[in-house]
């Protein structure tokens, strides 16, 4: 499977969940490589092209070096490779956690659907200048597993209505400050708490900014 880099070296890191209702869970972090959208504010540009390519064993022994069996795998879009990703779980235990991140716009696997214990869907709305639409079928593959969060980056009110015309299950939305480093972060995010007051919904936070600012593999 293709897995990006950091410094020549496979991303797969120890360190704290950032984001989402498991904020503050330490774990072990795969950084996929690849990814099928082109946000402009994306912070993990390096990872859309360039990766290692390692088998599914090398990667599952490098994230259990780690003594965590709570996992995030992360990309760019780790559902481009769906079938490594089937095997790559298959060699992690049946009582770790796995999360994956998501952008929303390719269907769960039903191995995958049995096995994630949670899915981070982040669908990217038109300030991310993607050119590409939202995939209201995609995300409502995702609606009907229990365990799946709807996570939005937000710059502000105008993007709420965007966000409404999904018809997501409100309880399992999350919204997120658009920030790229600390001192943007802390701006936006009054305004967000704002938003997640006024329309009943959670806010998420983006502790690695917080604590780690741009700096990457953290
Ligand atoms: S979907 Fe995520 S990884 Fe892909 S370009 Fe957008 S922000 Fe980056």
């Amino acid at each position: 499977m293709r897995v990006a880099q950091i410094d020549g070296e496979a991303e797969v890191f120890y360190s704290l969940q950032g984001e989402g209702t498991r904020a503050g869970d330490p774990a072990v972090f795969l950084r996929l490589a690849g990814c099928n959208r082109r946000c402009s504010w994306c912070d993990t540009k390096y990872s859309w092209e360039t990766g290692l390519e390692l088998t599914e064993e090398e990667v599952a022994r490098r994230m259990l070096a780690f003594d965590c069996r709570h996992f995030v795998i992360t990309g760019g879009e780790p559902l481009l490779q769906t079938e490594k990703l089937e095997n790559l779980c298959s060699l992690l235990p049946e009582n770790s956690i796995i999360e994956v991140e998501t952008n929303g716009t390719l269907a769960p696997s039903p191995i995958l659907a049995r096995r994630v214990n949670q899915w981070n869907v982040s669908p990217k709305l038109r300030h991310s200048e993607n050119n590409a639409s939202l995939l209201p079928e995609i995300l409502s593959s995702f609606v009907s597993l229990p365990e799946a969060w709807f996570k939005f980056v937000v710059r502000g009110e105008e993007d709420w209505a965007e966000i409404e015309s999904l018809g997501l299950p409100r309880k399992r939305l999350l919204l997120m400050p658009c920030a790229a480093d600390r001192e943007s972060y802390r701006q936006a995010l009054p305004e967000v708490c704002e938003m997640c007051l006024r329309h009943g919904v959670r806010l998420s936070p983006r502790l690695h900014v917080e604590l780690w600012d741009q700096r990457r593999g953290c």
